[in-house]
């Protein structure tokens, strides 16, 4: 998994990151919204996330 320096992500139980460092190993992600307007961090998520 080769970490793209532009995307940090934390989330390590996700099949695409680099593991080693905190860092997503994909070109590109979508980044989602679960309310129809968000109005916080927690209305907003990674929409690319897979489970390992
Ligand atoms: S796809 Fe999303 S959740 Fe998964 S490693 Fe990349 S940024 Fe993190």
């Amino acid at each position: 998994m080769k970490a793209n320096k532009n995307i940090g992500c934390t989330v390590n139980e996700c099949k695409y990151h680099a593991k080693k460092e905190s860092y997503c190993s994909l070109d590109h992600i979508n980044v989602v919204k679960h309310e129809s307007r968000a109005t916080n961090q927690e209305a907003t998520d990674c929409g690319s996330f897979e489970v390992e």
